[in-house]
């Protein structure tokens, strides 16, 4: 028995289940030479996972209607016919939304479960990792006592750029949907300061209430008002890091920001878009970075993880309503 999940509408604004179709086939897969049979054990749900549903052109092409969703995912390989790989190794790679499937091996990296739990290598050992790392060393060029804030604070990525931010020896704030978050980010990712942006009438107040000395690196995940109060803070040759904007992802209308030319022009501010992949050359520093980090117990990392299959696509509908904490991962 084979399950998956298709793409069967374009989410309009907020996605929903509905956009989605499950399959289940009762088939039996069978390789050729070359291939490998993967068993599914986790899939990683992302935000940017929600620009490839929708139509409009961007770093990778839409997903196609009515064929499976993909995103990273940790499998095992279950028979191979292919040199590269093992019965029993585990690998991660860009695969489908489905509890079983054939590969040729191209894209897939074997990941070892006895140096890290498997979902670490979906997170903090894997893109987001990746992604916090890169986008704060090479865009923030951070320096031992500047002030960075980080919004989207308590997810994935952004809970390890305040940590990173922590070891580089900066004053970190952090900005999180529920007084919960705010709580973790201080007691347990060690930030020394969190706005709650959901109960903080003024915003731009906290925010220099909260950076005395102004903001000199901003590590944005979310865009919208909330980047906006940031950069009415910005200090002189400050650093906005643009991660992503999930406040605006599921927009349907141009959103109304405030014109930032002013903000970067009078500060001489520099303001860079990233996509991870661009640091591919930095990939075996940051990971040899991160991996130290962690066994210091300098770094931590925290998941959110659901169980089951058939609720792949309400966790990815979940990211939007902030119901996770660090990364949210479905273990299959
Ligand atoms: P997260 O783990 O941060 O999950 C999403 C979080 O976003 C939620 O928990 C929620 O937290 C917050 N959020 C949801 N809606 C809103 C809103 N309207 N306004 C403010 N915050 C909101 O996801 P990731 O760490 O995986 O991704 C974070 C960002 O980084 C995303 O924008 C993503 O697209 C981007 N990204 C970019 C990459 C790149 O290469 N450029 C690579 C990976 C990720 P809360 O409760 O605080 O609202």
């Amino acid at each position: 028995m084979i399950k998956t999940i298709l793409l069967n509408s374009r989410p309009e604004g907020k996605p929903s289940v509905s956009n989605f179709e499950f399959k289940t086939e009762d088939i039996e897969l069978t390789i050729k030479e070359g291939e490998l049979l993967l068993e599914t054990e986790y899939v990683s749900v992302d935000p940017y996972l929600r620009g490839r549903m929708s139509n409009a052109k961007s770093y990778v092409p839409p997903f196609e209607l009515n064929q499976p969703v993909q995103s990273g995912v940790i499998a095992k390989v279950s028979s191979s016919k292919n040199d590269n790989f093992k019965e029993g190794d585990y690998v991660s790679g860009m695969l489908s939304w489905k509890t079983l499937q054939v590969s040729n091996g191209e894209g897939l990296n074997k990941v070892d479960p006895s140096k890290a739990p498997l979902s670490a290598y979906l997170g903090i050992l894997g893109m987001t990792g990746l992604t916090a790392y890169c986008g704060l060393t090479e865009i923030g060029q951070p320096k031992k006592g500047e002030t960075l804030v980080v919004s989207g604070a308590a997810g994935a990525v952004g809970s390890v750029v305040g940590q990173i931010g922590k070891i580089l020896g900066l004053r970190v704030i952090g900005i999180a949907g529920s007084d919960e978050k705010i709580e973790l980010l201080k007691s347990k990712f060690g930030f020394d300061a969190g706005i709650n942006y959901n109960t903080t009438k003024d915003m731009t107040a906290a925010i220099a209430e909260a950076a005395p000395n102004g903001v000199d690196i901003y590590f944005d995940n979310v865009g919208g008002p909330i980047s906006d109060a940031v950069l009415v803070n910005i200090n002189r040759l400050a650093r906005i890091i643009v991660c992503g904007a999930i406040s605006v992802y599921n927009n349907t209308e141009a959103p109304k920001s405030l014109s930032v030319q002013p903000f970067l022009v009078k500060n001489s501010a520099l303001m860079q878009g990233f996509i991870v992949s661009n640091y591919a050359e930095k990939f075996p520093e940051a990971m040899t970075q991160l991996t130290s980090w962690l066994a210091k117990g300098k770094l931590i990392y925290s998941e959110t993880i659901v169980e089951g299959f058939d609720n792949i696509p309400q966790a990815f509908i979940d990211l939007f309503e902030g119901k996770n904490k660090g990364k949210m991962v479905v273990k299959i």
